[in-house]
């Protein structure tokens, strides 16, 4: 028995958390309701404790995870000069269609309004700063202090220190190899304290399911189904309308044949929830394609770390999603800030199973929402992070594809199925890279 449940994966147990607390919290809901037995002492101390305990856990770690990935990250581009144009043409191109995506996403959810008929404001305290201005929206992106940015986790400036210090220490390299090393061992420890806090997801799951759905009861309900339809159809969007486009617009390549070949890619990262662990089927499946690895090698574990577009739309839709529920208008520079953080949230993401939603935080604070709201949003996000992995991965292979069909490394012939990828490049491309 306990060997069966040993054997039970921590995605399965989340999804076995979400449903018992779903369970529990309409029992209670219905006993709350009831005069004559109203007793929240469950509710208000040991649900709240493991619930707001579990968010506080995640919270720890983003300010950390966060500086740290976006320090490795951009000082892992110093091969940018060796590859001279394509890196920065696909930092470009990720940037934008990160930027496209939390668009699509935050349209789709002020159309669908998933948080409507959600009354989330006696549950926590909202601050949204909707009415500060573009000028102060674009002054609070430079730290006075960084170390009090920091400490106050202010996301923003601590996002453009990281990206400073990151640059610079690609720029000096042996000179800061100590300060490198540091950064490097910093994220390993951060990504290692990622995957012991979610241990304890399904039981936050379970006890955040049971404290909402205890004093929402079924009317929580809609919302959620609402909510996870706007982020299915933004995936769906940008899969399926957005990439196909753009790789007709600036390849004019077959997106069905790319898509028959790269299909088996998805359903990995779908499975695994991890862009990390896709890196070699994509790279393998790129070369199919008739990609260069030269190009490949590089722009893949990049896109594994900093392009996640799929990880923004569900930001987007979620960063709406909580606004209406706690009946809050986003002015336009709000949603300007959303799309921002939500980008460099797509960089500051390591491509490992729910980091997504860790980095949900830092959109929500950047914008005064309460983390609250992402307890709910924790239930139901280990499906959807695998929705948004298989389309992170795809982007990936998508902005790779555009780039290398620009720098002229991509086999046409081999791309449209009349060459095998063993037959490439020997005569057009003399380095043979495959
Ligand atoms: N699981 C995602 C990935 O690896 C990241 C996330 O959104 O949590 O691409």
């Amino acid at each position: 028995m306990i060997e069966r449940l040993k054997s039970i994966s921590l995605g399965n147990w989340m999804l076995i958390g979400m449903i018992l607390g779903f369970i529990v919290g309409l029992i209670l809901n219905f006993f709350v309701k009831n005069p004559f037995i109203k007793n929240t002492l469950l509710i208000d101390n040991i649900f709240y404790l493991g619930g707001t305990g579990f968010i506080r856990l995640m919270k720890m770690l983003v300010v950390p995870l966060v500086f740290f990935s976006i320090v490795v990250g951009v000082a892992s581009i110093s091969d940018i000069k060796k590859i001279g144009a394509i890196g920065g043409r696909t930092i470009l191109i990720y940037l934008i269609t990160t930027a496209v995506a939390v668009t699509v996403a935050l349209l789709i959810a002020s159309i669908i309004k998933p948080g409507a008929g959600l009354n989330m404001v006696g549950l926590a305290q909202a601050n949204v700063t909707t009415n500060t201005t573009i000028t102060d929206t674009v002054l609070n992106f430079i730290p006075e202090n960084p170390f009090s940015s920091l400490a106050n986790g202010d996301m923003l400036p601590v996002i453009i220190f990281g990206l400073l210090v990151g640059i610079i220490l690609a720029k000096l390299r042996e000179e800061t190899k100590v300060v490198n090393d540091f950064f490097n061992q910093g994220n390993s420890i951060m990504m290692e304290m990622t995957r012991i806090v979610m241990k304890f997801a399904p039981i936050g799951i379970f006890c955040l399911m049971a404290k909402t759905f205890a004093s929402l009861g079924f009317s929580g309900l809609l919302p959620l189904a609402k909510y996870i339809g706007c982020v299915l159809l933004g995936l769906a969007i940008q899969a399926f309308v957005v990439y196909p486009s753009l790789l007709v617009i600036f390849t004019r390549l077959n997106p069905i044949k790319f898509f028959r070949k790269f299909i088996s890619v998805m359903f990995f990262a779908f499975s695994s929830s991890t862009s990390n662990a896709t890196i070699p089927l994509n790279l393998e499946k790129l070369s199919e394609l008739g990609v260069s690895r030269e190009v490949s090698s590089f722009t893949i574990p990049l896109g594994a770390t900093i392009n996640m577009d799929g990880t923004a739309i569900m930001q987007g839709c979620a960063v709406m999603f909580a606004a209406q529920a706690y009946g809050m208008d986003l002015g336009l520079s709000a949603l300007l800030t959303v799309i921002f953080t939500a980008v460099m949230a797509s960089i500051g993401t390591a491509g490992v199973p729910s980091v997504g939603i860790i980095t949900l935080n830092m959109v929500f604070n950047s914008v005064g929402l309460p983390a609250d709201a992402i307890g709910i949003l924790l239930g139901i996000d280990h499906i959807l992070d695998m929705f948004r992995t298989a389309v992170n991965v795809t982007g990936d292979a998508i902005c790779t594809i555009i780039v290398s069909f620009k720098n002229k490394s991509i086999d046409l012939d081999v791309f449209n199925g009349l060459k095998t990828p063993e037959e490439s490049w020997d005569d057009t491309y003399p380095d043979k890279k495959f």
